[in-house]
């Protein structure tokens, strides 16, 4: 009997085993079904991958961190004029001009800190030796560990969008200088008009003839802007810079902003006696642009201070007005190109929102960097600071 209450628990417990055996076949057959989908879902996904690298206009190239070439698609081909084998393997700086080779160093740098590269625009070279202008756009590609084991790199030819930018600026420029020139002789025609109204002492001819000159004085102003940016797109912009005094160049400016307006007061504080290194002409337009704005921008009138503040090697100029201030979303973006506020107080101010791009490029070509305080209601604050010149 006990024998036979033995043999039934053994045979129960081959029963559970058994059991146990068939839920893990079962188990495993789910599993291949999930992988077998998993491969198909992964191998659908690259070929549709292969299909966009192949049929994409722009070129797509991978490589090593080393910059050895592992992909290069047919657009890459097309453009450079290196087919997929002569590329493979090969080093990517057979593509780069010579004066450019330091451009992969410092994006590889960027890429290392996991930083992706975006629409950067460069030359490259192709195979018959010709220059491309091309934007790239390169991230590092990964490992499942999340270790960067390679570099994607996506390059568009812009050459065809350059010439047309070229032209455009070739355009601009010519328009802006063919307006000056008369612009020009009819601002000096008003003032031998001025010098004679003084003499007779007609108010109202006086009156008028002084707001003439201020305003052709003004356009003048906006096309030498347009002229300025044609010049600085092209990179034909040239900073001649020698050792100067700031005092007078300030003092004039000061005086000129004062002549343009009745409603504010223009004050000079601790300039004197402070000699700088660099573009006496340029760094005027940038200080001269800041007060225009100041005065511009402060409707009602009031103080606009021009600030000097020696700080160690460096003296900080500011100009300081009452005016309408500014929100700090656009603060952030005061320096773009053609940026202007939308602002109910200031939509009837003229202007092209290139002065402080201008300024601020100009700057940049002086080491120095053009910044804002501003609180709106109150007023801004707008500021560099350049090195200051020891003899
Ligand atoms: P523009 O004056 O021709 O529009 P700027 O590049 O000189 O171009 O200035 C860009 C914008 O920044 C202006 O349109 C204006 O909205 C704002 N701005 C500049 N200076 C001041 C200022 N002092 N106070 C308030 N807003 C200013």
């Amino acid at each position: 009997m006990e024998d036979i209450n033995k043999m039934k628990e053994k045979l129960a417990h081959y029963e559970r085993e058994n059991y146990k055996l068939i839920q893990r076949v079962l188990e495993l057959e789910r599993s291949e079904i999930e992988l077998r989908k998993a491969a198909r879902s992964m191998e659908e996904k690259s070929a549709t991958l292969s299909a966009i690298i192949k049929s994409s206009d722009d070129a797509i190239v991978s490589k090593t961190l080393d910059g050895i070439i592992t992909s290069w698609n047919s657009s890459a081909e097309r453009i450079f004029g290196y087919n997929e084998q002569e590329m493979i393997g090969q080093p990517i700086l057979k593509i780069i001009p010579e004066d450019r080779q330091d451009e992969e160093v410092e994006i590889l740098s960027k890429l290392r800190r996991g930083i992706r590269v975006d629409h950067f625009e460069t030359k490259r070279l192709t195979k018959n030796g010709i220059l491309l202008d091309v934007s790239l756009t390169i991230s590092p590609v990964r490992n499942t560990a999340g270790a960067i084991i390679g570099l994607s790199k996506i390059a568009r030819d812009i050459s065809e969008k350059k010439l047309e930018e070229h032209r455009k600026h070739n355009f601009v420029a010519m328009v802006s200088h063919e307006l000056k020139t008369p612009l020009t002789a009819i601002t000096a025609y008003i003032q031998i008009l001025l010098q004679v109204s003084k003499k007779d002492s007609n108010p109202f001819y006086l009156t008028t003839l002084t707001r003439a000159e201020a305003q052709a004085k003004k356009m003048i102003s906006m096309i030498q802007d347009f002229l300025s940016l044609a010049r600085l797109e092209e990179g034909k912009i040239q900073i001649n810079k020698e050792k100067f005094e700031l005092h007078p160049l300030i003092k004039d400016l000061a005086e000129d902003a004062q002549f343009l307006t009745r409603k504010h007061t223009i004050n000079l504080v601790s300039c004197d006696n402070i000699w700088i290194y660099g573009d006496p002409e340029k760094l005027g337009h940038v200080i001269m642009n800041l007060l225009n704005n100041a005065i511009k921008y402060s409707p009602e009138g009031g103080a606009i201070t021009i600030h000097c503040e020696k700080q160690n090697d460096y003296i900080k100029i500011s100009v300081k007005d009452e005016g309408v201030g500014i929100s700090p979303i656009d603060q952030k973006r005061l320096f773009e190109r053609f940026y202007r506020v939308n602002n109910d107080k200031i939509k009837t101010v003229s202007g092209f929102g290139i002065g402080l791009y201008l300024a601020s490029e100009i700057l940049r070509f002086h080491d120095s960097k053009i910044q804002v305080e501003s609180q709106e209601g109150i007023g801004s604050i707008f500021s560099f600071s350049l090195n200051i010149h020891h003899s």
